[in-house]
């Protein structure tokens, strides 16, 4: 059975025409969808119980169901998403001050498998269908009762790797005929999958782009992410020039701060280099316990890390990880089930 979300504004509109339904009924159930944030067909209140009953037979509305949600004291919620087989992923709803971000899984499992995160231990399951992506997203609407400030793709997966699917799901959130959200109020995440982030330069879209890093050289680099999927750092900085200068944005380099892996002072000058010559933002994570081996740093390294960048004239900033004093980091709750 396809899902609701599947359909365009003009093949819903047919579809309805063929079971007798006056024009507007599509436009209205399109709203109820798109501008309401409905949550179930039950939802339409403006639409008959038998038309309703009608569309559920022929579409599901989503295709995913919310089996597990956990909040931290700091008001992040995490949930835990079923898809039709059986699999989960993950979502986060991130409330701050007055935004709320939500962030968004494109693949089940990840074929990346950064040695520090708990989505790629297992490797990459499937990626997800646009609806899939987009049913996260009408989850996150559900529970807020309103569209997010922002969306980052960055749950699990690599989501350059399942491009087809993600670019539709954008679409769908920043058509103005569907969610209307503005581009430049989404974040794609990538590992450094160089062909992807070319091919998605050429939309010369205002997408925002984060590379995840997490090492200034190619030597540190091979012991946080294996070699399957990995380019050196000098290509993926080249295609992240492309990016700025197709899209006119800049780039956030995403480092993940492991103990006496890659947070040395060198490390930190090292990567304010990179961050200088390619006009770069640089966002510091200290790691989250996954159950890995690593280590977080001290909060004196952690700071020390940040000043270098600082005093280099690089923009910087630290993500305190949000959630983490309940499920822990991204992945984890979807692999205590597995
Ligand atoms: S950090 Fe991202 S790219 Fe790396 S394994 Fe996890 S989900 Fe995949």
């Amino acid at each position: 059975m396809k899902i609701i979300t599947e359909l365009t504004l003009a093949e819903l509109t047919a579809e309805l025409k063929a079971m007798g339904e006056p024009s507007f009924r599509a436009k209205q159930i399109h709203e109820w969808i798109y501008r309401k944030n409905a949550a179930s067909w039950d939802a339409m209140s403006n639409i008959s119980k038998d038309l309703r009953q009608k569309c559920a037979e022929k579409w599901k509305f989503t295709s995913v169901e919310e089996c597990e949600s956990v909040k931290s004291s700091d008001g992040t919620e995490k949930l835990l998403l079923k898809l039709h087989d059986g699999e989960l992923i993950e979502m986060v709803i991130i409330p701050a001050e007055k935004r709320i971000t939500f962030c968004l899984s494109t693949q089940v499992g990840c074929p990346v498998g950064c040695l520090f995160c708990a989505s790629g231990r297992n490797g990459l399951t499937r990626n997800l269908a646009m609806h899939e992506i987009i049913g996260e997203f009408q989850t996150g609407c559900a529970k807020t009762g309103r569209l997010p400030d922002n969306i980052v793709f960055m749950g699990i997966g690599e989501g350059l790797l399942n491009y087809e699917n993600l670019l539709s799901a954008i679409e769908r959130l920043t058509e103005n005929e569907y969610f209307g959200m503005g581009v430049r109020r989404i974040t794609v995440s990538t590992s450094g999958f160089v062909p992807g982030m070319l091919k998605l330069a050429e939309r010369q879209q205002e997408l925002n782009l984060a590379i995840s890093l997490h090492a200034p050289n190619d030597e540190i680099r091979s012991k946080i992410i294996p070699g399957k999927i990995s380019y050196p750092i000098s290509e993926i900085m080249e295609a992240a020039d492309v990016y700025r200068e197709k899209c006119n944005r800049m780039v956030t380099l995403e480092y993940t701060l492991l103990d006496g892996i890659n947070d040395s002072p060198d490390a930190a000058s090292a990567l304010a280099e990179i961050a200088r010559k390619h006009h770069a933002k640089v966002n510091l994570i200290p790691y989250n316990d996954t159950g890995s081996d690593f280590k977080r740093p001290s909060d004196k390294k952690i700071n020390k890390f940040e000043q270098i960048i600082d005093r280099a004239g690089v923009a910087v900033s630290v993500r305190r990880e949000r959630g983490s004093d309940r499920a822990g980091a991204c992945g984890q709750l979807r692999h205590q089930r597995s």
